[in-house]
């Protein structure tokens, strides 16, 4: 059996059939049912945010969230990132201006904003990537100066807190994926946080095309998602937090056995509650990397390069450079991390990047 970089969680089926058989008996099976709207209820308990729309997934959650706040201009971004951060920018007619990362966090550096903001620039839209934290007080003070709306993609940042407060409680908008290989999922899909009720009504609308029943207000989507995803997510949910103690363990496992060894890995601040969503590591150079994957699969073990490219190097933008990025882009190798993986496979895997360090 292969081992890829990921692997889906899958609930006990008789949970899910519990609520097949309710869809089954009501006949719904979307438009805002009676599952999509409970499983909105339950993550906004479980997160401590406000107001939870789903969506049907990170990157349309992302778009109306940049409708949602009317952006049309330059978004200052993260080059370090998946890319559907900036097609979603792309999509919605915006120009994405790069910020280059910290190299403690990978995060977008903050005193690297202001220099990138012109007449032009209408919002932020920084990544906590890995869900490792942004400098959330310092953005929020650059946004108030320059009056930017400030949107968080925090597709890998579910559950994760700073000081008590949940990290998806910033910004005017947060973003999150609930796509299959993320570590929580409702097979495709995502949700987008918002703070009052106007902004969650709002987007109600824009992901049901724009109308209410007879009411039409503007031209919105189909960014719905239906019954048969809720019905996983609310399978999931409450054993979200032992899926996460167990991703702990794993992880300690890869802490120990590549302990001594010349690699980099995310130094976040005091105050996080983690969700241990990836095991990043930078290599000392991209040969060493490129040497330690192919050992790797030559045992089928199959790490990722989250997340290389550098986005700002890609063909269809038109990206300054951004020395950071780039550099770490092209040392960073994702291990494998999900439920089931077995401490004697961790150590097999440290072996051989340590045998290649
Ligand atoms: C997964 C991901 C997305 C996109 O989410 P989908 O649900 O796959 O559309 C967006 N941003 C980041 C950082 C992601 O990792």
């Amino acid at each position: 059996m292969p081992i890829n970089v990921t692997k889906t969680y899958l609930p006990p089926l008789e949970e899910y059939v519990k609520y097949l058989e309710r869809i089954w008996a009501s006949g719904w099976v979307t438009n805002n049912g009676e599952l999509v709207q409970e499983l909105e209820t339950r993550l906004a308990e479980y997160l401590g945010v406000p107001y939870v729309q789903l969506v049907s997934n990170g990157t349309i959650a992302l778009q109306i969230a940049l409708k949602a706040l009317d952006i049309k201009g330059e978004v200052i971004t993260t080059p370090f990132s998946y890319v559907a951060t900036i097609n979603s920018i792309l999509w919605e007619h915006s120009t994405p201006i790069f910020a280059d990362i910290e190299d403690r966090t990978f995060c977008m550096d903050a005193d690297k904003i202001e220099a990138a903001i012109t007449e032009r620039t209408r919002a932020i839209l920084p990544v906590h990537v890995y869900g490792y934290p942004c400098d959330v007080i310092k953005i929020h003070g650059l946004a108030e100066r320059y009056n930017l709306k400030v949107i968080y993609d925090g597709a890998h940042a579910f559950g994760c807190e700073v000081n008590g407060d949940s990290l998806l409680d910033y910004g005017d908008l947060s973003t999150l994926s609930f796509h299959a290989t993320k570590l929580f999922h409702t097979v495709e899909g995502g949700a987008i946080i918002a703070h009052t009720p106007e902004m969650a009504d709002k987007i109600l609308k824009l992901k049901s095309f724009g109308h209410r029943y007879d009411d039409y207000y503007f031209a919105g989507i189909n960014g719905k998602n239906s019954e048969f995803h809720a019905a996983m997510g609310l399978c999931i949910l409450p054993r979200v937090d032992g899926l996460i103690q167990q991703r702990r363990q794993i992880f300690g496992w890869y802490d120990q056995y590549l302990s001594g060894l010349e690699l980099q890995v995310p130094q976040p601040g005091n105050g996080l509650k983690y969700n241990y969503s990836y095991y990043p590591v930078v290599f000392k150079d991209e040969d060493t990397l490129l040497r330690a994957m192919n050992e790797l699969k030559q045992k089928q073990i199959f790490p990722r390069r989250y997340f290389y490219p550098a986005l700002n190097r890609l063909p269809f933008v038109n990206g300054a450079v951004c020395s950071v990025a780039e550099d770490i882009s092209a040392r960073v190798l994702c291990l494998p991390l999900y439920l089931g993986l077995e401490e004697t496979q961790v150590q097999a895997i440290s072996q051989i990047v340590k045998a290649a360090c």
